[in-house]
């Protein structure tokens, strides 16, 4: 296990294959999946392109209705299926205001674990983490990307602010 957890209020863990490991995965890694599941583009496995299906169709509903009741009534349905173990980590691993070592939880996932399920387990990890608050859709017709910005933000990225500039520009001077 990796000593990188300061500041961290909750901690994932997982164990696959007998191997326990520390989910330490940014949001923005999530959504880059997501993203690839949004364009259909292969991820290189069945599996994983489920998982990366499934994570953008979580972020797609929760920017459409919020945290509505029967959106987290969906979403616990969805990680049922996953059994966490509790685990109670050393101080070092995960400092605690008491002093007192604190809980954990593991998910266990092996063979059996449907990619549904894991799609499920990551969105929730983002959505406990609060990060969602700044989710937005790229706004650029044709990319519709989801990113983490400020209110204001409308593009994924620089290049999406241009093309939507000269596109309009296109339309204003068409019309003319
Ligand atoms: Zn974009």
């Amino acid at each position: 296990m990796k000593k990188a957890l300061h500041e961290q209020k909750e901690v994932f863990i997982y164990e696959s294959q007998g191997k326990v490991h520390i989910w330490n995965h940014f949001a923005e890694e999530i959504l880059e999946c997501a993203n690839k599941g949004l364009k259909n583009e292969s991820a290189g496995s069945i599996f994983e392109d489920i998982i990366y299906k499934n994570l953008s169709e979580w972020l797609k509903r929760y920017l459409q209705e919020g945290v509505t009741d029967a959106f987290l009534d969906d979403l616990n349905s969805a990680i049922h299926e996953i059994r966490y173990s509790k685990y109670i980590l050393p101080i070092d691993l995960l400092p605690s205001e008491t002093g007192f070592p604190k809980n954990a939880y593991s998910a266990q996932y092996d063979e059996s674990t449907e990619p549904e399920a894991l799609a499920a387990d990551d969105f929730s990890k983002l959505l406990t983490s609060g990060k969602l608050k700044r989710l937005k859709r790229c706004q650029l017709e044709g990319c519709e990307k989801f990113f983490l910005g400020p209110p204001q933000a409308r593009w994924c990225s620089k290049t999406c602010g241009s093309k939507h500039r000269v596109a309009k520009k296109r339309k204003r001077d068409s019309s003319r």
